[in-house]
């Protein structure tokens, strides 16, 4: 079976973690985690970076420095994960979502327009499947309305958007902005994640509510809550050692997407589409089958496995979730291109690791479904 995901480790992972283990630095104190954090924080432009156990956290952290208060409203794609809703409501923060664009999937501008509200405190872009939202739209827009951007960028890493005449790296964007390094992700440190600022007030809230807020003069004395959500030294020196090889990475993402697209054309399947204004990180290759095709892509998917293609299924949206609908969220929300595109899409195995005997196969398996 060819796996949607398998992660390549081929640099100096296991160096740098011997490292960790021989010198005895195996929690969260240590040189990777301040080189990983002051790398990658550069890498996407910013000043701060403040690593994390995973992305989820990452986003929660990231929102609760912003200290919206209470009550007050978020705008967010109903297409993503779960995680970004979670960051909403344990941020007692009232969640309101939109739908997405129907080729890039990622949020539509012209609905979070329509839905701001004097309760709104601020907006978080999700960049989806590695294609930037169009932040050339969205900055000026939270800007006239005085809205705070929370950008969740664990899917684009390395992905550019053009911005006033300049390409600016996803991840730059946000007044905080978020980044997971799972292992299916574009750079991985096995779990982890980190938030990125340039506000030095901010960066000193995210370093120490993901450490309990413990006291500086007096450790056991506390001014405020936090979490623990530390990274290890560990996960950062592999973070490091991948962060060695982005641009390979990136490379390879590029030439598969480029091979996939060559070897499925003409068939009843929207390819990834790119804005003139996006450079894409084809975090996964995402296809939507056309209203042609007399199956959904639950079949699809099954019809693939039976040919040892593994696929995975798009986001199922936030409205359509029974765990929120249970609590009385969303009961009226229509969003059509989301319920669509949960019903149609799903993305082919897209991992660092495979070949291009297995696109090529990929392809075959595909044609073959199809035709
Ligand atoms: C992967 C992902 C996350 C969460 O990251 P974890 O490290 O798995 O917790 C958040 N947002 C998006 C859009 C993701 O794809």
């Amino acid at each position: 079976m060819i796996p949607v995901n398998e992660p390549l480790l081929p640099g100096r992972e296991l160096e740098y973690i011997n490292d960790c283990i021989t010198t005895g630095w195996i929690s969260s104190a240590g040189k990777y985690i301040d080189r990983f954090e002051r790398e990658w924080a550069a890498y996407c432009g910013r000043k701060y970076g403040v690593a994390v156990c995973n992305g989820t956290v990452a986003l929660e952290l990231a929102l609760s420095a912003l200290d919206i208060p209470a009550g007050r409203e978020v705008i967010l794609p109903s297409f993503t994960i779960v995680s970004c809703l979670e960051a909403v409501l344990r941020n007692s923060l009232i969640p309101v979502l939109v739908d997405c664009d129907p080729r890039t999937y990622c949020m539509d501008i012209a609905d979070v327009r329509r839905k701001i509200t004097p309760q709104t405190a601020a907006i978080m872009p999700v960049h989806i499947y590695g294609h930037p939202v169009n932040m050339a739209e969205l900055l000026p827009l939270a800007k006239a309305h005085n809205l705070r951007i929370i950008e969740d960028a664990a899917e684009a890493h390395g992905a550019e958007c053009l911005v006033d005449g300049k390409w600016k790296r996803c991840g730059s964007f946000g007044d905080v902005s978020a980044f997971s390094f799972y292992a299916n992700k574009n750079i991985t440190t096995g779990e982890g994640g980190m938030v990125l600022t340039d506000d030095p007030a901010i960066a000193a809230k995210l370093q120490a509510r993901r450490n309990l807020c413990f006291g500086g003069k007096e450790r056991f004395r506390h001014e405020d809550r936090g979490w623990n959500y530390r990274m290890t030294n560990l996960q950062a020196a592999m973070g490091c050692a991948q962060l060695e090889r982005i641009d390979a990475f990136i490379a390879r993402k590029l030439d598969m997407a480029a091979r996939y697209n060559t070897g499925l054309q003409n068939l009843p399947l929207q390819l990834p589409f790119i804005e003139p204004w996006a450079k894409t990180s084809v975090w996964m290759y995402a296809v939507v089958l056309e209203d042609s095709v007399p199956f959904d892509a639950n079949e699809f998917a099954g019809r693939l496995m039976a040919l040892g293609v593994q696929t995975r299924p798009f986001f199922k949206g936030m409205h359509e979730q029974p765990v929120y609908r249970q609590m009385g969220l969303f009961l009226d929300a229509s969003l059509p291109v989301t319920e669509r595109i949960y019903r149609r899409g799903l993305y082919l195995p897209s991992g660092q690791a495979i070949t291009d005997e297995q696109i090529e196969q990929v392809i075959t398996s595909v044609r073959s479904t199809l035709v």
